[in-house]
């Protein structure tokens, strides 16, 4: 029996990790869970997956909390709580699906705890890749791609990780791939969270649209797979049927297909390095027709140029460009500026950034905060434009 904490457990990754959990009781026992404010859906779970703790991000939240669920379930809360939960000895494996740099602190205590990582939280990889990785070698830690292409390419890679001499990461395309610059200067916040093939947490999905996505993606396979940037290329996939592929030295690619479905990279990256069956639809290639493939449009989708440019510029542009894109991204959100201005507000933010050393977690934050505070300072100035 495998016991998992779910960090995220109130959202979209989480809630498709507890699908799985609830399908495969026999296997899967859910040892700790997490969210930011909604108590009422992690309340719903704990009933439900009886975990040995909780814990809420949103102190404010606790004593609502602590009255409503069962005396036997521990109750904690703020960042302190999270990392507990995280790293409760019970627990085998942690699913780290918090969104943005909030997973990060968790996901690097969990693994200096020696637990196994199921990682879906990227960012965690694009703001502290070498910190992360470092600390998983020495604890003798497996990380496990939740994110469908790292999770293709983890499969393609498992015969042969060594000739190795592309990763080909796909890209739907977003829901403005068809469209003009001009058409996507004008989008509204119902546009961009159309999705055309996948339906996940708000954040993820205007990075999608953006294709910010794709970039911290790179990022993300530079650190899981060990290759530099001009060996990692993005070709966009419009059907999202080959989740990513590897080129061998001989010319040979490897490919991993599947519908556009996140249990099966979830489910997994539980199981690995066994496979289970999975309820639900299958791939019908004959019904899918046809696989079409297209170069990424760097000016119409400036952000993922953006991203292999902080890659070039080193770790410290990484943090910078997430945690400017994180505000950039909220700001959209609540429609105080357009969509185009997600990609002028994150470059203006990279260009006042002078490399440093990442040489610790904490230097992770400092430099987080700087970029943060520097977005929210031009948003207030509108300097960007
Ligand atoms: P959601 O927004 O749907 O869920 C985010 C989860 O994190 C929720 O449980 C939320 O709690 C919790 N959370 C948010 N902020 C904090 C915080 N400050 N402290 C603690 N917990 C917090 O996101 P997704 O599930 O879409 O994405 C999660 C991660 O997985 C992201 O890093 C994303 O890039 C990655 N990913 C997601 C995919 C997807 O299909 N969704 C695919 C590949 C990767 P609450 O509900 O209370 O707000
Ligand atoms: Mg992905």
């Amino acid at each position: 029996m495998l016991k998992i904490a779910v960090l995220g457990s109130t959202g979209s990754i989480g809630k498709q990790t507890l699908d799985i959990v609830r399908n495969n009781q026999n296997h899967f026992k859910i040892s700790a869970l997490t969210a930011n404010s909604n108590i009422q859906l992690l309340c719903e779970q704990a009933k439900e997956f009886k975990p040995e703790t909780i814990a809420i991000a949103d102190i404010s939240k606790y004593r609502q909390l602590k009255r409503t669920i069962d005396s036997d379930i521990r109750v904690l809360s703020g960042v302190e709580g999270i990392i507990e939960a995280a790293t409760q000895d019970s627990t085998d494996l942690v699913l780290s699906a918090i969104v943005g740099i909030a997973g990060l602190e968790p996901t690097y205590n969990a693994i200096k705890k020696g637990k196994r990582i199921a990682l879906a939280n990227k960012e965690t990889l694009v703001t502290a890749g070498s910190i992360i990785m470092t600390e998983a070698a020495k604890h003798n830690v497996q990380i496990i791609p939740v994110d469908s292409e790292h999770s293709a390419v983890f499969q393609c890679i498992q015969n042969d990780g060594n000739n190795i001499d592309k990763i080909i990461l796909t890209a739907s395309g977003g829901p403005f791939r068809t469209k003009t610059y001009d058409e996507i200067t004008k989008a509204t916040v119902a546009d961009a969270l159309n999705h055309p093939n996948w339906c996940m947490g708000k954040k993820i999905t205007i990075d999608s649209a953006t294709l910010m996505n794709k970039g911290l993606e790179v990022i993300e396979a530079k650190w899981l797979f060990g290759v530099s940037s001009d060996k990692i290329e993005v070709c966009i996939h419009p059907q999202s049927i080959i989740h990513s592929m590897v080129e061998y030295v001989d010319g040979s690619i490897i490919a991993q297909l599947g519908i556009p479905d996140m249990r099966l990279p979830i489910q997994y990256a539980l199981t690995y390095p066994h496979r289970t069956k999975v309820t639900g639809t299958k791939l019908k290639l004959s019904e899918v027709k046809k696989l079409t493939f297209e170069k990424p449009d760097n000016k119409r989708f400036p952000c993922l140029k953006l991203a292999y440019d902080a890659l070039q510029q080193g770790e410290s542009a990484c943090v910078v460009l997430n945690g400017a894109n994180e505000i950039a991204v909220n700001s959209f959100l609540q429609r105080k500026i357009k969509f185009t201005d997600i990609y002028r507000l994150v470059y203006s933010v990279l260009e006042d950034h002078n490399s440093m050393v990442v040489s610790s977690i904490n230097d992770v934050f400092l430099i987080d905060d700087w970029s943060r505070n520097a977005c929210k300072e031009l948003l207030k100035k509108g300097g960007y434009n």
